[in-house]
């Protein structure tokens, strides 16, 4: 007896030191929660509240073209219940909130006409309501946006928001020396902030996209002949830029940028892919590249501080051989994948995508199906059949190589 309670003490105390060391790690990491969305209209402003379960420090701009209103504040968890997602009012045409960089989360407003900061302030818990950031704006002129001094611009907290900006993942590993194989980089489209498109279940492309990319990194992981790299590995924002800068750095041999598409007419469905060209194949294909060229916008991420999003090269000698090889192994997905998946009708396509206008790698976008479609949509859910499509791009992506050797340009 004596010797159990010996024996027991010691644990004790390492059970309660383990104990006390978790509270105080979850304490120390864990991250304030945004559980409650509001949108209020009244006569001189629109009203947007955030219920936090702690003061944030944050930033409020505006941004022109189109007019939006930029909230960035300290990474947060999202805890609103979907359906609890305000539509918007007021000047507030729609709302989007997310991960912007690690660190970093952000709300955009779009608004339906230019507006000004009329005040934003943090109330502290009071009557059951929990810490609310409030962000008071109202609309204004085209003149009086235009004439505004800074501070109806931009408002920040006492405290500094330390912000960070989306960056390419430092964890890229360099390929070692003597690895022969090719590098595929697998760019799942849109996230973080900017969800892509949306299904009528909710179904969301910026996660369907991570999903694909993770399982088609998986596949040809296994196969030992390629190495893989991810543009981004979680649900956050990636500048289109950025997405082609990793693919640089990663020293990437093919480009596979990831997307469903989605359509105003249900019936459509089918799996495309889309190669770069100046000159877009049809109408549809025009639209498509638009809506998914302006991600960065979407994300409110400021262009006018970037210099062009991507740099004119488009004559160069080398994109018009790695055009061709795009080409090519376009031809390749269609005939592997028409062969487990239905297709859109031509389903290779044109157009200028900016994740395209990589100057020396070969590059594609693909859009796996139409989220708009009620069957297909299904489908993209099953995850027997996202193994089964994924299987068939990694077997183009197999016999592209066999055929096309001279990838090794690095
Ligand atoms: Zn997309």
């Amino acid at each position: 007896m004596k010797l159990w309670s010996m024996k027991l003490r010691p644990m004790k105390i390492v059970v309660l030191i383990l104990a006390v060391m978790a509270l105080w790690l979850n304490e120390a990491y864990a991250k304030p929660n945004v559980s409650v969305i509001r949108i209020g209209e009244h006569p001189d402003k629109t009203r947007l509240v955030l219920e936090l379960s702690e003061a944030p420090n944050y930033r409020v701009f505006l941004l022109p073209n189109p007019y939006r209103v930029v909230i960035d504040l300290p990474e947060l968890d999202w805890t609103v219940p979907e359906n609890r997602i305000p539509d918007g009012r007021g000047v507030i045409e729609a709302l989007r909130f997310g991960l912007f960089a690690a660190g970093t989360s952000r709300v955009v407003l779009d608004l339906k006409q230019p507006a000004l900061v009329k005040s934003v302030f943090v109330l502290p818990p009071k009557d059951g309501r929990p810490h609310r950031l409030v962000v008071d704006v109202e609309p204004v002129s085209v003149a009086a946006f235009n004439a505004a001094p800074q501070d109806r611009l931009a408002v920040s907290s006492k405290q500094p928001l330390r912000v960070a900006q989306p960056a390419i993942p430092a964890d890229v590993a360099p390929k070692a020396a003597g690895d022969a194989r090719p590098t595929i980089v697998i760019d799942p489209g849109h996230g973080g902030v900017d969800p892509g498109s949306t299904s009528v279940t909710g179904l969301v492309e910026k996660k369907l996209a991570l999903d694909y990319a993770k399982e088609l990194k998986r596949q040809l992981e296994a196969s030992g002949r390629f190495r893989v790299v991810l543009t981004r590995d979680r649900d956050v924002f990636l500048a289109l830029r950025d997405r082609i800068e990793i693919a640089h750095q990663a020293k990437g041999n093919l480009f596979v940028s990831l997307h469903a598409n989605n359509h105003k007419s249900r019936k459509i469905k089918g799996f495309s892919v889309y190669t770069l060209s100046e000159k877009s194949s049809d109408a549809e294909a025009r639209n498509l590249a638009t809506k998914e060229n302006k991600a960065d916008i979407i994300a409110g991420f400021d262009l006018s501080e970037q210099t062009e999003v991507v740099r004119d090269i488009l004559i160069d000698l080398a994109q018009r051989e790695s055009k061709n090889q795009g080409n090519q192994f376009a031809t390749t997905v269609i005939d592997e994948v028409g062969q487990v998946a239905g297709l859109l009708g031509n389903p290779h396509r044109y157009a200028g995508f900016a994740v395209l206008k990589s100057p020396t790698i070969p590059s594609v976008l693909i859009e796996i199906g139409y989220l708009s479609n009620k069957t297909e949509e299904k489908r993209l859910r099953d995850p027997g059949y996202r193994k089964k499509l994924m299987s068939a791009l990694a077997r183009s992506i197999g016999s592209y190589f066999e055929e096309n050797q001279t990838f090794n340009r690095y």
